[in-house]
């Protein structure tokens, strides 16, 4: 039996190294002359793999629960870890309950995989650039200026989401999957950076952090619709980092339904809005920049409120602290969908059977960000990749009519 897979990334890896396991006749195709290249950039930063939080915790960070549970289950965290050991590459929990690789990079990991791999004869063919569908329902791929036709007993597409083109996942798998008429909702920036219109001196402090802020985003009705502690970061535009990660999805919905959005901070929450009502008072035997300094607000937190208030109301203490514990931060737009870390959007569950199996193409199964489901950054889209390309997997097996342990 012979299977093909689509795309070499933690999912479709993923997806051959069961079917390998299974001793399946596996050939991976990807259009990049290397395999992995956006594993590799996630771990540049520290490869954040998974996160260590208990299973109910853990499954609420994705909008498709329900769905993504099941897979979840069977390969979570702890199978991540355990999978990661037995490549030996150990791992170890960090302060906030995320999981990263003992040398914090994914390349040893990725390297010691392909080995296991290639070991079992799983063929990895780089600079494959796939192009759809022939008329008769085989791949159809140029390698080398050429264009050839490629059959087998099943196929797994594991293509990626639509950020970072040049690290191979550029999203045109889309056009290809819509003319066979699969369900799919459009691909749109999540975990990535929005856009704010600073004013010129904002702009001088792009780079710098906000940190230790609660940031929530809520309806008209004045209701949180989701809330999150973290910090981000000031750019030249506007604001990112895991604070606009963890609350991209609301925000985002109210962009496409409003055509803006607020984000809400709290940017001093360690301190009760009276305390720092009285710690605000203006003296006259300090400059006002003092007072806000001995308060706790750093070059951030005040040029924040230079932007906000009229020069009038920065010695009004009330007005301030009330600025401080509830700003709003007017943002225009998302960055671009090529900057995101990851994408929202792809193929929807209703296009696929339980097992991942596409219904309008049979013997076709789809895996890891190209399916419709949504997370914040901090191993929740690593480890659903991971899990979704195991699914697959066993979804071929039982397709090919192997579950009953031969191949
Ligand atoms: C800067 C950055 C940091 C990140 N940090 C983290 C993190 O810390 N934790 C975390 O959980 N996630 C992180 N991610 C996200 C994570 O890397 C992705 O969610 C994950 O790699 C998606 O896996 P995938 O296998 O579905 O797709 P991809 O990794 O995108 O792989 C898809 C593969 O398909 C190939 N392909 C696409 N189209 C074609 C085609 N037409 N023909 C042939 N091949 C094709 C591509 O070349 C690519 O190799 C980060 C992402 C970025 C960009």
């Amino acid at each position: 039996m012979h299977v093909a897979i689509v795309g070499a990334g933690p999912a479709g890896l993923m997806a051959a190294d069961v079917l390998s396991q299974r001793g399946l006749a596996v050939d991976v195709y990807d259009a990049m002359p290397s395999v992995g290249r956006k594993f590799l950039m996630a771990g540049k930063g520290g490869l954040n793999i998974t996160h260590s939080e208990p299973f109910a915790a853990f499954v609420a960070r994705y909008d498709a629960p329900d769905w993504l549970a099941p897979m979840l289950h069977t390969f979570g965290a702890d199978s991540v870890r355990q999978w990661m050991a037995d490549l030996g590459v150990d791992s170890f929990v960090g302060t906030s309950g995320r999981v990263f690789p003992v040398e914090m990079k994914a390349a040893p990991l990725l390297r010691s995989w392909v080995s296991a791999l290639k070991k079992r004869g799983v063929k990895i063919h780089t600079r494959h650039v796939w192009q759809g569908f022939s008329e008769h329902g085989a791949l159809n791929f140029t390698a080398g200026g050429e264009s050839l036709n490629i059959t087998a007993d099943a196929v797994v597409l594991a293509t990626g989401g639509g950020s970072w083109a040049k690290l191979g996942s550029d999203g045109r798998w889309f056009e290809f999957l819509r003319q066979q008429n699969v369900p799919l909702a459009p691909l749109c920036a999540s975990n990535g950076g929005f856009v704010v219109a600073w004013s010129g001196f904002m702009r001088a402090l792009a780079g710098l952090p906000l940190k230790n802020i609660v940031g929530w985003v809520q309806n008209e009705q004045g209701d949180v619709l989701a809330h999150s502690q973290s910090e981000c970061v000031l750019t030249d535009d506007g604001v990112e980092g895991g604070l606009l990660y963890a609350l991209s999805r609301p925000l985002r919905e109210q962009l496409v339904r409003d055509g803006a959005a607020a984000l809400w901070l709290d940017l001093l929450p360690h301190v009760a809005l009276a305390d720092l009502t009285a710690k605000l008072q203006p003296s006259t035997k300090q400059s006002l920049v003092n007072v806000w300094r001995k308060a706790g607000l750093d070059a951030v937190r005040i040029a924040l409120i230079r932007e906000a208030l009229p020069k009038d109301d920065w010695s009004n203490a009330p007005r301030v602290a009330q600025c401080l514990k509830k700003y709003r931060l007017n943002i225009n737009a998302q960055r671009p969908i090529d900057e995101a870390i990851s994408t929202a959007g792809g193929v929807m569950q209703s296009a696929l059977n339980e097992h991942l199996m596409l219904h309008a193409l049979k013997g076709v199964f789809c895996c890891g960000e190209m399916l419709d489901w949504d997370a914040p950054t901090g191993g929740y889209l690593l480890t659903a990749c991971f899990a979704s390309g195991q699914h697959a997997a066993r979804g071929v097996l039982d397709y090919l009519g192997l579950n009953d342990g031969a191949a």
